[in-house]
């Protein structure tokens, strides 16, 4: 039938895997796309914009569409990335104009978080996910190869589909089944942590806030040397020694959060940041040279996820990140937002490495301090 709905092959970009993305023009859906591929493992070779993706024979224009068949055989990319949600049928006929394997935003975000589900909890909720994401897509995917293949008959097909969706349906039903369990066990890894006796530091917030280039800074001005240690960590959390070398954390980068995010993917994105539930601090990057309105909705979204994740507000340090973009009257206005006096917060910018210092001295003090009663 050459229907092919089998399960997402996860994880399997590679570091070296060039890709070529398509996105739209406005510079916070270049970089958070840009962002995203790079969490799951490619290379960007090039990004190519359009006004509107338009919902067409391959998901962008026709025009585009070929532009891109030249600048991936150019440029050597194996993947394209479309940065909007693709029908199967779009998705196979933009992978055969081009021979690129095309991934769309929701398949890339579902590597994203699989890659990242550590626990067995976050595991089922991608599983989920990838089922949700399967459905409509199966269905799709039968429809264009009866059409292309045998063209009006679609007896043939859609018995193919029945017993497809009856499987994965049953699927869905026992991973439900298994999540209710899972919810009750223990997290292997937060168990693992405490052993190690030192704080847990966590960052959160949107994707290009800044929370890797700080996360590298802070790891990599701290020299810390425990090799041992390392490898019993994941690649994403490491040792962090605070001003004198006697007092270290453990700190811990994340996906960090995703505009546009599909409602049946919200869920395996909250369990996938399970670990910010028991962070001794969070520390919440804010890009504080964005717009004060979308400074504000993306605060509030990030606040609500954290209240779900019983984050107590007490434990949050808000980390108003590129200040080096702001101008001085902009400066004074951040502060006085009634959303953000009423948390704790520090200025820096991470990438020129201002505030660092009084960061860490903020950070030293909160996970000195006693943890909050509930
Ligand atoms: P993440 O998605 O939160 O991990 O964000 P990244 O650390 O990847 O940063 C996203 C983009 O913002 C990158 O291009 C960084 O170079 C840039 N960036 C990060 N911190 C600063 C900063 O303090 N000032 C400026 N101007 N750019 C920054
Ligand atoms: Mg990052």
């Amino acid at each position: 039938m050459g229907v092919k709905v089998g399960r997402i092959d996860m994880g399997n970009a590679g570091p070296a895997d060039k890709v070529t993305i398509v996105t739209y023009p406005d510079e916070f859906s270049k970089g958070e796309i840009a962002e995203l591929a790079r969490a799951a493992g490619y290379t960007v070779q090039a990004l190519v914009t359009q006004r509107r993706v338009v919902k067409s024979e391959y998901g962008v224009g026709v025009g585009k569409a070929q532009e891109l068949q030249q600048i991936v055989e150019d440029n050597g990319s194996k993947t394209i990335i479309v940065d909007e949600a693709l029908t199967s049928s779009q998705a196979n006929r933009l992978a055969t104009l081009t021979h690129a394997e095309v991934v769309d935003r929701e398949r890339l975000i579902l590597n994203i978080f699989a890659r990242r589900a550590k626990t067995t909890e976050a595991k089922l909720q991608v599983e989920l996910a990838e089922l949700r994401y399967e459905m409509p897509r199966a269905k799709d995917a039968v429809r264009y190869s009866v059409q292309g293949e045998r063209a009006g008959f679609s007896g043939m097909g859609e018995t193919a589909m029945d017993v497809k969706f009856r499987a994965l349906k049953r699927r869905m039903a026992a991973i439900k089944e298994k999540l209710e369990d899972s919810r009750t066990t223990r997290q292997l890894h937060t168990a693992e942590r405490r052993k190690l006796g030192m704080p847990f530091v966590s960052l959160a917030g949107y994707t290009s806030s800044g929370k890797t280039t700080l996360f590298n800074r802070l790891a990599s001005e701290s020299k810390e040397e425990s090799p041992n240690l390392f490898t019993t960590l994941t690649t994403t959390t490491r040792v962090v020694s605070l001003s004198d070398a006697r007092m270290k954390v453990l700190l811990s980068d994340t996906v960090g959060f995703i505009s546009r995010l599909p409602t049946y993917l919200v869920e395996s994105f909250k369990s996938t940041l399970d670990e910010l539930r028991y962070a001794d601090l969070v520390l919440l990057m804010v890009d504080a040279s964005e717009s004060a309105d979308s400074a504000r909705v993306k605060l509030g979204s990030c606040l609500d996820v954290l209240g779900q994740l019983d984050v107590d507000p007490r434990r949050v340090l808000l980390v108003l990140n590129k200040m080096d973009l702001l101008t001085e009257a902009r400066n004074e206005k951040i502060e006085e937002d009634p959303h953000f006096r009423d948390f704790q917060s520090v200025r820096i910018s991470a990438v020129r490495g201002d505030g660092l210092h009084k960061l860490r001295s903020r950070i030293l003090e909160l996970v000195r301090a006693p943890r909050p009663q509930p």
